[in-house]
């Protein structure tokens, strides 16, 4: 097959944590891949910058580990893995002092693309933004990435939107959520706005509603201390359900260009009304037989943090005026799942006998884009039954995983990351989120939080392995509705 990878050009890239897990496990095997790929310029260099008093011989060895234990062996051919090291080099930092700072200056060159991954936590951006700076080590259009959490809430989110901005352009700033990143969510957008066939129907009048599930089968395995503080309204709706929501109902923009696109989600989140209480489930686990509860699990026998939620919400605009969307996400659910399913309406009136329904048909057609697993779309029609019989009806899906139209192309497509730090290189935001969309969603989600706090009342509960407390399924009863099954 003929490479499509354009090289990106020469860069400098700092990442800042370079010895943590989301270094070693995520960005540089994304990297690695790039890489292997043919996508990184020979001047390409990486600079691991942490705490840690390493030599650049030490960092090699530590990330020659984790690139070995995070991809699979045939990824990894020793001639790879050693020109790729060999691109790697380290510098012991302190973010919070005068330590590595000016070997840091000495190395930067001016004239390729810059770019600093703060792979720490949020607490060390600001030091990291002003240091850059203070020591000239930043140049004007360097680019720096943040990773989530962005926020606890609307304040805090602010007060980082403020100080990064203090030291960097918000041309400069690349706010990561990885979802954006994934293959099916730009091929969301490229169904809706590369194709006459959907849009005409993509509103209230031909949408019944739609649902956006992202499931995890693990428990907090770990973070507990930290997630208790957080909840999966934090962890997970604020961005990446959010995100989510907003490429699916957003109106077209007029190009695909970083601030179109931008604008048009955050008029998204801007239309959101604010949920009643009543449209709100949420819950938290309970042990197995082989596996703790949440409680167990985060420490807190009196938490009321949610490590599920499912929400029934209204977007007011022309467009939604009357269709919900309902969103779930929660964790140690039967299966590990991300999809978007558009429900469309049952055809007006049946020609048919036998009414939809009967024969197995539903009539209603249903678009689901799958992030994970499997990444891909199904589009179930309602065809005629084969053979004799009748004009039985019955649904089947549309095949569209792309896997024979495309071949390898289809099954080769990049880990989110790895399509994101090529896009940091390229300078191109566009899946990547705006200071104010971030606030505007915290600005949605702290009433709710609040209310909550308010009312001091536990989650429901539910099973380990299940779909969520009952109170979930009734809340799409009540509409006449169900969500779909979280297949193992
Ligand atoms: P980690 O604890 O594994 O690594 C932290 C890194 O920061 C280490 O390299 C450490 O040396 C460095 N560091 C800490 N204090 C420092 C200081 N004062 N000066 C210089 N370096 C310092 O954390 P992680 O899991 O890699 O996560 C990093 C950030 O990314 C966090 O904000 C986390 O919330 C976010 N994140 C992580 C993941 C993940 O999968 N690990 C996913 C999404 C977001």
């Amino acid at each position: 097959m003929v490479s499509r990878v354009i090289p990106v050009e020469p860069f400098d890239l700092v990442i800042f944590g370079g010895t943590g897990d989301l270094a070693r496990r995520k960005i540089l095997p994304s990297l690695f891949r790039r890489f292997c790929d043919g996508q990184m310029p020979d001047q390409a260099r990486i600079i691991g910058a942490a705490r840690s008093d390493l030599t650049v011989s030490q960092y090699r060895d530590l990330i020659g580990q984790a690139l070995q234990d995070a991809l699979d062996k045939c990824d990894c051919s020793d001639e790879n893995l050693a020109a790729f090291l060999a691109c790697l080099n380290y510098i012991p930092i302190d973010a919070k002092g005068t330590n590595g700072w000016d070997d840091l200056a000495a190395i930067m060159r001016p004239d390729v693309v810059q770019a600093y991954y703060f792979s720490v936590g949020p607490s060390l951006f600001g030091d990291i933004a002003k240091r850059l700076k203070k020591h000239k080590i930043a140049g004007k259009d360097a680019r720096i990435v943040v990773e989530k959490p962005f926020g606890h809430d609307l304040p805090s989110a602010r007060d980082l939107n403020a100080t990064l901005a203090k030291h960097f352009e918000e041309h400069c700033i690349y706010r990561i959520d990885h979802y954006l990143g994934k293959e099916t969510v730009q091929n969301l957008m490229a169904l809706r706005f590369g194709n006459m066939l959907f849009e005409p129907l993509w509103n209230a009048q031909y949408v019944d509603h739609v649902q956006i599930t992202v499931a995890e089968d693990i428990g907090v395995d770990g973070r507990g201390a930290y997630y208790d503080n957080s909840g999966a309204m934090r962890d997970m709706v604020q961005n990446h359900l959010m995100q989510l929501l907003c490429l699916t109902a957003m109106e077209p923009p007029s190009k695909f260009d970083p601030d179109a696109v931008r604008d048009e989600k955050l008029k998204v989140i801007r239309a959101l009304e604010a949920p009643h209480p009543s449209d709100i489930v949420r819950g938290q686990y309970l042990a197995s037989e082989d596996k703790t509860s949440y409680l167990e699990d985060c420490e807190n026998p009196d938490s009321k943090t949610e490590s599920f939620i499912a929400l029934r919400l209204h977007i007011a605009n022309w467009r939604w005026n009357g269709t919900p969307f309902y969103l779930r996400t929660g964790k140690r659910l039967k299966s590990r799942m991300s999809e978007i399913v558009i429900q469309f309406k049952e055809p007006p009136h049946s020609i048919f006998e036998s009414a939809p329904g009967q024969g197995g048909g539903q009539g209603a057609n249903e678009l689901s884009i799958r992030l994970q697993p499997d990444e891909g779309m199904d589009l179930k029609v309602t065809i005629k039954e084969p053979g004799m019989g009748g004009m039985r009806l019955i649904d089947v899906p549309l095949d569209m995983t792309f896997a024979e139209a495309l071949g390898e192309q289809a099954t080769d497509a990049p880990d989110a990351y790895e399509r994101l730090i090529m896009d940091v290189i390229r300078g191109n935001q566009t899946l990547f989120m705006r200071g104010d969309e971030v606030e505007a969603a915290w600005a949605w989600t702290d009433p709710i939080i609040d209310t909550w706090k308010a009312a001091d009342e536990r989650p429901y509960t539910y099973e380990t392995g299940s779909t969520g407390p009952e109170e979930a399924l009734i809340l799409m009863h009540q509409d006449g509705r169900r969500w779909r099954d979280l297949k193992v």
